[in-house]
């Protein structure tokens, strides 16, 4: 224990904020306010720990220099961005953790041009009067689902949410209870219906739903059918459910209009490219679903969007609940769903030119062509500690699209004679750019499914920067001395 005379000696070495400032050079990429944060967080943390116990404070860390030193690497970290370009090795395409889906070129393009210019987003310029951000893509969102009216929200679980607070509020929601989905970042269908103002009106069993448990459920209360998809898991077994068709035809004999909420709508057939069957937004909206709702960034490969498609009544209803401004989109994500959609008029250049669906589609051929040459570029770092194998992999659609489906990928794994796999994870989770992949048999994988062709040199960059940290241990501590 150091003696209070030791503390109160130690307290008036600390210099004063305004010496250290001048100390660190106050370079012009630093804002003065970033600097003097850290300076004063470095002097309050340095003033706690001597009066709490100083006995073994080395006091050449009150030296000046030294702490203008440690001042601008502390502002210097503050100044970091927090959102980093993150290189997904994972192999899961649609990875709602790393921003689920990248954007097709042309619509970042559009992106760049509504960020940097005004633009007619509610601004008609036939009649040069004041029009709306709702009509830039509803008309092309009609033409590809085949829908009568369209809208556009904030994400889908808004537009769940709008949907049902349109049309069920103190009313009854029929569902199945093998349908009361739960998907990440907990969005569960119950609590969503709940804040809607709607009721909850669970038919069936988990496994089985037979049309008749809905025509029993059905009453004056109820104001609307719904179906959920799946997303992330699926009943197997002795199961049962009744079809968006059959839902249909039971909506029009009791006169209630029937919702899909498709979860990752798609409005390309993925069976045609060896990937499972999932319902597109054209078949829901042909079985005759009166609304139908999907993510704009899962299997469409757009921006964050919720989108709703279906009859002009009830899309008119819906725009016109106050709830619609609040989950209202940006002139970014419009400029963005605009572009994308656009690809979608020809559906081979929208599997060309949309990551998210290039990355689905892509050949075993060629995704093993990525994985080689990422090898090669580790065999180059001449490091024979490090072990490197092409493997066989199962890649993942991911934000609940087809939730079984395992899509037959290659890969890299490697392996180190003086680092745990634990540490190869960590080493790249702090790279520049971090490196996220998976741990399989003890050995980090990465999946070349979802790593682009230009990442190849960044992520063997990254493996040399975590190998050569590992060559020095931390005798640098960054910390005060204890
Ligand atoms: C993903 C999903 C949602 C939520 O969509 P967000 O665009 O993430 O808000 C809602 N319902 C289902 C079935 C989903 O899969």
């Amino acid at each position: 224990m150091a003696s209070d005379h030791d503390k109160q000696r130690l307290l008036r070495r600390l210099p004063a904020v305004d010496k250290l400032l001048e100390a660190t050079g106050m370079p012009p990429e630093i804002p003065r306010r970033v600097l003097t944060a850290a300076i004063r967080h470095i002097l309050d943390d340095l003033r706690n720990r001597i009066v709490s116990d100083a006995g073994d404070m080395d006091e050449g860390q009150l030296e000046v220099q030294t702490l203008a030193g440690k001042a601008l690497e502390a502002a210097r970290a503050a100044l970091a961005p927090r959102l980093k370009r993150t290189i997904n090795a994972t192999g899961v395409v649609v990875h709602t953790n790393l921003g689920r889906s990248r954007l097709a070129e042309k619509a970042i393009e559009k992106v760049v041009e509504a960020a940097r210019h005004y633009s007619n987003l509610e601004f008609d310029l036939k009649l040069g009067k004041r029009g709306s951000r709702y009509s830039i893509v509803e008309e092309l969102l009609c033409e590809l689902s085949g829908a009568e009216a369209a809208l556009v929200v904030n994400n889908n679980a808004g537009a769940v949410l709008l949907c049902l607070e349109t049309l069920a509020r103190g009313k009854e929601v029929v569902i199945s209870r093998g349908e009361l989905v739960e998907i990440g970042g907990s969005f569960r269908i119950p609590d969503v219906m709940a804040k809607s103002g709607a009721l909850l009106k669970e038919v069936g069993t988990t496994n089985r739903t037979h049309p008749a448990d809905y025509r029993r459920a059905i009453d004056e209360n109820t104001g609307l059918l719904l179906k959920a998809h799946t997303s992330n898991y699926a009943v197997v077994g002795f199961t049962s459910s009744v079809s968006l068709a059959e839902l249909v035809k039971i909506g029009a004999e009791c006169r209630i209009p029937v919702m899909e909420d498709l979860g990752s709508g798609s409005f390309v057939d993925l069976s045609r490219y060896g990937l499972m069957k999932e319902p597109t937004v054209q078949e829901s909206v042909a079985s005759g679903a009166d609304l139908v709702t999907f993510s704009g960034d899962k299997l469409l490969g757009g921006p964050q969007a919720g989108l709703i498609v279906g009859r002009k009544d009830l899309v008119a209803m819906i725009k016109a609940n106050p709830l619609a401004r609040a989950l209202r989109i940006d002139k970014m994500t419009l400029a963005a769903l605009e572009a994308t959609f656009q690809l979608y008029r020809d559906i081979d250049t929208a599997v060309r030119q949309i990551p998210t669906l290039a990355a689905l589609t892509s050949s075993l051929p060629e995704v093993e062509a990525k994985a080689l040459q990422l090898a090669r570029a580790f065999e180059k770092l001449g490091r024979p500690d490090l072990e490197i194998e092409v493997t066989d992999l199962d890649s993942r659609a991911g934000g609940g699209s087809l939730p079984l489906m395992a899509i037959r990928s290659k890969g890299v794994a490697i392996r180190h004679g003086a680092m745990s796999v634990n540490q190869i994870e960590s080493g790249l989770r702090h790279a520049r750019p971090p490196v996220i992949g998976r741990i399989e048999n003890d050995r980090f994988i990465f999946d070349a499914r979802t790593i682009g062709l230009d990442e190849i040199d960044l992520i063997a960059a990254a493996v040399d920067e975590m190998l050569a940290k590992n060559d020095q241990p931390a005798n640098g501590q960054t910390g005060l001395p204890r």
